[in-house]
């Protein structure tokens, strides 16, 4: 797999060859904008795709498993009722990665998910659109403070981080070595947050439905719960069960304090 390091490596060595050229014949600087855009094109795709371990290294699912993980971003949020009623009403589990400020908010549904068999991990204290941008110490505040906000309710230390649009970056990756958590992504993204018919959500999903795989939902508008609502009796159809990402994975999800 191409990570930041062997793309850099790969840069240099096409300016080492461009330099080596020049040496002996008069070759136009020209060449030299090919690796260099490679090297860009590479990068960004690769910091915007968390499935590419580009930067670090993230769970995304395990073939081995013969079950599947539902997972929930963003949240609490006043939709995050009717996802754990659905959830509760079918006996499957769930990971619910938090956002702190709306911790805050919605301390209850966040001690409902603990209750209900769920798990829960960090997604940020503010869920920045300048995410992506920031410094490594204003990356481990955004993790640190969404952990101090999830523990004051729950009473314990979350190891799962999964980071917002799935952006990541040197500062993330500094970030998460600091804070020690386990950075979970997703195998099936169902982009519920950006295509509006239901129809299209699920058929997207059930295209790549298979065990081991990791769902990437959203328990923050009514077009997510209507998705869920079909997602489930579905999994019901097939007989697959939804756990969460420490069964998945058979990890733990949270540290002892
Ligand atoms: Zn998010």
């Amino acid at each position: 797999m191409l990570t930041h390091r062997s793309n850099t490596a790969f840069l240099l060595s096409g300016i080492l060859l461009w330099l080596g050229i020049r040496f002996f014949y008069p070759v136009s600087a020209f060449f030299l904008l090919i690796p260099v855009l490679v090297w860009l094109a590479l990068a960004v795709t690769g910091s915007f795709s968390v499935r590419w371990n580009y930067h670090l290294q993230a769970r995304h699912e395990n073939p081995a498993s013969e079950h599947i993980a539902l997972t929930f971003d963003d949240g609490p949020t006043p939709y995050t009722a009717e996802v754990l009623d659905l959830l509760k009403e079918h006996g499957q589990k769930a990971t619910f990665f938090l956002i702190g400020r709306q911790v805050e908010k919605y301390p209850e549904l966040v001690k409902r998910m603990l209750t209900e068999g769920h798990t829960v991990g960090n997604h940020t204290y503010s869920h920045a659109r300048n995410t992506g941008f920031m410094n490594v110490r204003q990356m481990e505040e955004e993790i640190r403070a969404a952990d101090r906000a999830i523990r004051a309710v729950i009473s314990r230390k979350v190891k799962f981080y999964r980071p917002p649009y799935g952006v990541t970056n040197p500062s993330v990756k500094k970030a998460v070595q600091y804070t020690g958590h386990t950075v979970m992504g997703w195998s099936i993204r169902s982009l519920d947050t950006v295509i509006r018919q239901e129809e299209k959500i699920l058929d997207r999903i059930f295209r790549r439905l298979k065990p081991g795989r990791v769902i990437l939902l959203h328990d923050t508008s009514e077009r997510s719960v209507n998705v869920l609502r079909e997602l489930l009796d579905k999994l019901g159809e097939k007989a697959l069960r939804s756990v969460s990402l420490d069964e998945l994975f058979t990890i733990e999800a949270y540290e002892e304090i």
